[in-house]
């Protein structure tokens, strides 16, 4: 894998879009995240739009008025004439990079007046819109990339062997279902199910031990064709971006249905993501080291082990989860922050998981939506679902209202959000991962 630096990620730059300027903004110059976007009139048809500040560059509007015809933009732009992000993503990096270079430029505040001009009238208010999945996700994976998630989870069902004998071998991971992916704000309803208490007979009924899992999500851009995999020196290449993710998750039936084949109903309900993809190009200056192993861990197999990689495949990235009860909304309390970590606190990078799905030769497509699995750290402050934080429910949380929580309860509002930041570069933000529960409608 290759980093590059140049003037889009200045510090410096600001830009004429004044709300980009603001020092938390999640959406700086610097950012230039992908999302599809539709405006709240009744005829409006989804489009492709780069956020700035709290406005939406409408890239669909740009293209068809001539204003990205330069030869060296074209490809790019005219891909971006599409109801989702896959025509641009299947272009891989190259493109992606010319039109991240060329927003960059009529965007920046010292870009001529007359280009200030024809660029401002296809600015859209966030506020005027509705966010759409960005891309049609043919199929989604989900891994199980944290070593802290993966031992807290294996130390409540095997105290004495937490983690199985293949986690530092495999990047563990199962298919989910690409039909139930939401893009964030939807309302997500409890799902019913057979669960099993003890010894008692199984019975189907509302979930009662619903959780959320933080995750961060990538997008496949290029593919790779049946019967050929992806060297990992390559796999980055093969990246677009990245989203917040919510896998929710319903641990009672999980821990029923799971046994021998893997999660199956208990994940098939609602997927939530961010709506904005932030490139590869964006995350450039924080990349970092991959998780350093422990002396007596196997190194990685020759095919997940790449010099570069090691060196700098992981991700400072900083996540969030925090939840809203309906009595916090109605009395006016602010969301309250129930988890903290960070992505480069992952066992697996990004290029290890893509390079681990296409090495038996299955075909990634365009759109593919792999995500990271929870992501934990070595903190009880670091915990990234319920069933880590409560152990399955034996230590409640306490809310602000004094509510207490081992799982979700109906009218829970959770709320996932990231951000990279680093000394001499603007902070970037992923937006947020938003979802309410609803009661179950299948009893
Ligand atoms: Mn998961």
């Amino acid at each position: 894998m290759k980093v590059i630096l140049d003037e889009t990620h200045g510090s410096e730059v600001q830009s004429w879009v004044e709300s980009a300027n603001l020092p938390n903004a999640d959406f700086p110059i610097q950012n230039l995240p992908f999302g599809v976007f539709q405006r709240h009139d009744a005829s409006a048809k989804p489009r492709v739009g780069v956020a700035i500040g709290d406005r939406i560059l409408d890239l669909h509007g740009m293209q068809s008025e001539g204003l990205l015809a330069e030869q060296s933009v074209r490809l790019a732009a005219n891909a971006c004439a599409s109801d989702s992000l896959n025509p641009l993503m299947s272009l891989g990096t190259g493109p992606r990079q010319v039109l991240r270079q060329h927003l960059h430029a009529i965007l920046r505040q010292d870009a001529p007046t007359s280009i200030r001009q024809s660029v401002a009238r296809h600015l859209v208010a966030q506020a005027d819109v509705d966010m759409l999945l960005p891309a049609i996700v043919g199929d989604y994976t989900d891994f199980y990339a944290s070593i802290f998630h993966a031992t807290n989870v294996g130390k409540l069902f095997r105290p004495d062997h937490p983690l199985l004998p293949n986690y530092k071998y495999v990047p563990i991971g199962y298919h989910g279902r690409a039909s139930s992916l939401l893009p964030s704000g939807t309302p997500v309803v409890r799902p019913s199910g057979q669960s099993r208490d003890g010894e008692a007979d199984p019975r189907f009924a509302p979930a009662k031990a619903l959780d959320y899992e933080l995750e961060v999500g990538f997008f496949v851009s290029t593919g790779n064709p049946l019967g050929e995999s992806i060297p990992i020196d390559q796999a980055d290449e093969h990246i677009f971006g990245i989203c917040l993710v919510n896998d929710w998750s319903a641990r009672d039936i999980q821990s029923w249905e799971y046994q021998p084949l893997g999660p199956f109903l208990a994940k098939s309900f609602a997927t939530s993501l961010s709506t904005w993809v932030v490139t590869m190009e964006a995350l450039a200056p924080f990349r970092t080291a991959a998780f350093a192993r422990a002396e007596a861990d196997p190194a990685p197999l020759p095919y997940l082990f790449s010099q570069s990689d090691q060196q700098q495949g992981g991700l400072d990235l900083w996540l969030e989860v925090s939840v809203r009860s309906a009595r916090m909304r109605e009395s006016g309390h602010a969301p309250m922050v129930l988890g903290r970590g960070n992505f480069r606190d992952m066992y697996w990078t990004m290029a290890q998981m893509l390079a681990h799905h296409a090495s038996n030769g299955c075909n990634l497509r365009p759109g593919d939506l792999l995500a990271s699995g929870t992501v934990s750290g070595a903190e009880q402050t670091s915990r990234g679902c319920l069933l880590e934080l409560t152990a399955r429910g034996k230590n409640p949380v306490t809310l602000s209202t004094g509510e207490q929580r081992r799982f979700l309860e109906d009218g829970d509002e959770v709320i996932l959000q990231g951000y990279c930041e680093r000394e001499g570069f603007r902070r970037i933000g992923l937006g947020s991962c938003r979802g309410t529960i609803l009661p179950a409608s299948v009893t």
